[in-house]
């Protein structure tokens, strides 16, 4: 059984006995009271799969208590106890006076226990490390209970005799790593919910005659809230298997998924309240209650010691920490990585890395020595089938090879456009004779190319393209102008899209694609500058006479080609999550050498909160490319992606200035400059990132309209 037919199956089991008004006795009677027990699963990602369940119907019943209780304390509680959870100081806004187990007894305050009305026994953690159970009824026992946001909240005050049993700090580490993570996923369950009621509501709640999920804030706010929902799964899920699995980085990966599931799914609540608009104020509805759930469960996460902790955690390291919070290395792409990181170790020598790194990195530097090194050992047909002398490399694997090249320093720019994106359409779409010509070049890294899309009228809006193709003979005659090509004016080859249709009112189905060379009669190139710092240009077709044979797949057959290439050219982005990375690294590094900044609390939340999207980031682009393998066409994964990948690279260059103030303004070059002048550079590249490949307002009108059905 696959882990996802597993989870489903689980959580399908969970939401059964949930259905109707569900008790404790159903919840031991199904098992679930037993987790952690020696005859149950001791998966923490089972556990939080029943958590998140839980969530959905803002149920509070003690599941995560009995957990914790059978793991460090088994057989202190009653096997079917309904457990109270008070974490006493450890929790940083549930204490009042300390709590200690001396001479058999708890002595101290708890407050803020949740489940204080209902519960039959209480599971204390004392601050001197005890795990201790005291009965409801125990002498010495008061319950205060105190009206909060959500019912049940109570403070215990203790001085009361217990059984108890001595933990390690591990333990106790440990412990409260998965009180939180339950918390979290409860609070994740609780806004999924909230957010999957709204988004049916916005289907069939009509406004100015048609449905509020056709207008474009609501469909922007659903897909926010959906990536912000898919990002704490992803974290859930690998900070659970990292502490199942007994992984190094299980704890940071457990502070990133707390600290970025308190920063976002607030924000989910309040944005599902918005999208019910009245309706969802009144008390009978649902949306109430998650609401609740989801606010006290996130307050209880701790999310800013977390953040604290992710960012002491990277800034009391080297930056190999960052690497480890999200390298893969070890992975199902490891022989992959590895065979990759040995051929660039005796291909790319350090003086060529030391040199390529003292240029600005987003000038795009044209190597074509080093794409030719890659053509001889044939990495350039990476992504093109076995059958066509290709690596057929795995999308995962291909996103191995462009974070390796990163970190050493090198880059491939030259046959990104013309390996990675044309020549599988070369391959699949191409005429014997356009093969023949341009693949023995394109395998030996010697041909490059650019992509010959938007026009001055054709942004966004591509389908209405005017460049025309003419049919003439055996030949096209093309005729239009294309702008912001990038590098336009040193690629040998365009793949260009145009209108063969004479009637522009077909728009999608009157595109063809053509491989150029840029060599043609006909063609003039301005140069224009970019604000990134490479060139990119404007390019004019007068007459170009391009023989049929260089067309791509049927005549007015295009659109369906270009959208596969422009997945592929998303997919090469996600090597910007790496490159958010290595800026990540070289901020920890600049904070390191100022003592008054690394002494500042305010320095460690906003690094630990950065640290904390990257790893999203990062886990939204792996899955981008596994969902890709599978040979469905990732069109909302890859969405959610470049969204979150180059609004990321956005907010990391804002926080580096805010820390690091004008010398983050410097650039490469400068004395004393911090992270290598990237700063600013990236500040400037980050724009290109949000606008190019199809800007972040279509990617949020793909997510809301394909992903999430919302019509237009
Ligand atoms: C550095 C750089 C390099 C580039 N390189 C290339 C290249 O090599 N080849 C190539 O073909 N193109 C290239 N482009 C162009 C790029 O693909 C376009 O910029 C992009 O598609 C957006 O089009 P536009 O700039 O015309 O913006 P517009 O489409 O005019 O959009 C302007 C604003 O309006 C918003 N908007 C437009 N329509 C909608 C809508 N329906 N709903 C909500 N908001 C909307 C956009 O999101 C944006 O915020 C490059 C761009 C840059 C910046």
């Amino acid at each position: 059984m696959t882990e996802a037919t597993h989870a489903n199956l689980l959580a399908d089991s969970v939401r059964r006995m949930l259905v109707g008004a569900a008790r404790w006795s159903d919840v031991v009677e199904h098992g679930y009271a037993g987790f952690f027990s020696i005859e149950h699963s001791d998966s923490l990602a089972d556990l939080l799969i029943v958590m998140t369940e839980m969530g959905r119907r803002a149920s509070m019943l003690p599941v995560l208590e009995a957990a914790i209780a059978n793991r460090y304390a088994p057989g202190l509680a009653g096997a079917a106890s309904r457990l109270g959870l008070a974490i006493g100081t450890f929790g940083l806004h549930e204490h009042a006076s300390s709590l200690v187990f001396a001479r058999e007894r708890v002595q101290g305050t708890a407050r803020f226990v949740e489940g204080a009305a209902e519960a039959d026994e209480w599971l204390v953690l004392t601050d001197d490390c005890f795990l201790c159970v005291v009965r409801r009824d125990a002498e010495g026992v008061t319950v205060q209970p105190r009206p909060a946001l959500a019912a049940g909240f109570a403070d215990l005050h203790f001085s009361s005799l217990a059984r108890a049993r001595s933990l390690t700090p591990a333990q106790v580490t440990e412990l409260l790593t998965i009180v939180r993570l339950g918390r979290a996923a409860r609070a994740y369950g609780a806004a999924l919910a909230g957010f999957e009621a709204a988004l049916a509501y916005s289907k069939q709640r009509k406004q100015f005659g048609k449905a509020i999920g056709s207008f474009q804030a609501i469909q922007h706010k659903m897909a926010n809230s959906h990536m912000a929902l898919e990002g704490c799964r992803l974290q859930l899920t690998a900070a659970a298997n990292a502490l199942d699995g007994g992984a190094a980085n299980w704890r940071a990966l457990a502070a990133s998924a707390t600290a970025f599931a308190s920063g976002h799914l607030r924000k989910v609540a309040l944005e599902t309240q918005h999208c019910f608009g009245a309706i969802g104020f009144a008390e009978e509805h649902l949306a109430p209650e998650l609401f609740r759930r989801v606010h006290t469960d996130v307050v209880r996460l701790d999310g800013v010691r977390a953040r604290a902790e992710l960012g002491e955690c990277l800034l009391a390291a080297d930056g190999a920490s960052i690497d480890c919070l999200l390298d893969r290395s070890d992975d199902a792409v490891g022989p992959f990585r590895k065979r990759f990181r040995e051929w660039l170790a005796k291909h790319w020598s350090k003086q060529e890395s030391d040199a390529s790194r003292a240029r600005p990195e987003c000038e795009r530097p044209w190597d074509l020595f080093f794409a030719k090194r890659l053509g001889e050992a044939g990495w350039t047909g990476l992504n093109w089938p076995k059958a066509a002398g290709g690596l057929e490399a795995t999308p995962l694997e291909q996103l191995a090879y462009a974070e390796e090249l990163i970190k050493a320093g090198a880059t491939d720019y030259p046959l990104i456009c013309s390996c990675r994106i044309m020549a599988p359409e070369i391959i699949a779409h191409g005429s014997p004779l356009l093969k023949q010509n341009m693949l023995p070049g394109l395998r030996a890294g010697t041909v490059t190319a650019c992509l010959g899309y938007s026009e001055p009228d054709a942004g966004s809006d591509l389908a209405s393209l005017r460049t025309r193709a003419v049919r003439d003979g055996d030949a096209y005659l093309i005729s239009g102008q294309k702008i912001w090509i990038t590098d336009g004016h040193r690629a040998s080859y365009m793949l260009l899209a145009a209108r063969t249709h004479p009637d522009p009112e077909l728009k999608h189905a009157g595109i063809s694609l053509f491989v150029v060379p840029m060599s043609m009669p006909g063609i003039s190139v301005h140069e224009m500058q970019a604000m990134s710092g490479q060139k990119f240009c404007s390019i004019f077709f007068d007459n170009v006479r391009v023989p049929v044979e260089w067309r791509l797949g049927e005549e007015n057959a295009g659109w369906s080609i270009l959208a596969t290439a422009l997945a592929n050219e998303r997919i090469a982005m996600g090597g910007l999550a790496v490159r958010v990375q290595v800026l990540l690294k070289s901020m920890v590094q600049a904070v390191q050498q100022r003592p008054q900044l690394l002494r500042d609390s305010l320095t460690h939340d906003r690094i630990g909160q950065l640290a904390a999207e990257l790893v999203t980031s990062r886990l939204l682009v792996a899955q981008t490319l596994e969902f890709g393998s599978s040979g469905a066409a990732p069109l909302e994964q890859a969405a959610m992606a470049k969204v979150f990948a180059s609004e990321l690279a956005q907010t990391m260059c804002e926080t580096a200035l805010d820390l690091l103030g004008s010398e983050a303004l410097l650039s490469k070059g400068a004395k004393d400059v911090p992270a290598d002048g990237e700063i600013e550079l990236l500040l400037r590249t980050t724009i290109m990132f949000v606008v190019g490949g199809g800007s972040n307002e279509i990617q949020r009108n793909i997510i809301a309209q394909r992903g999430l059905g919302l019509g237009r």
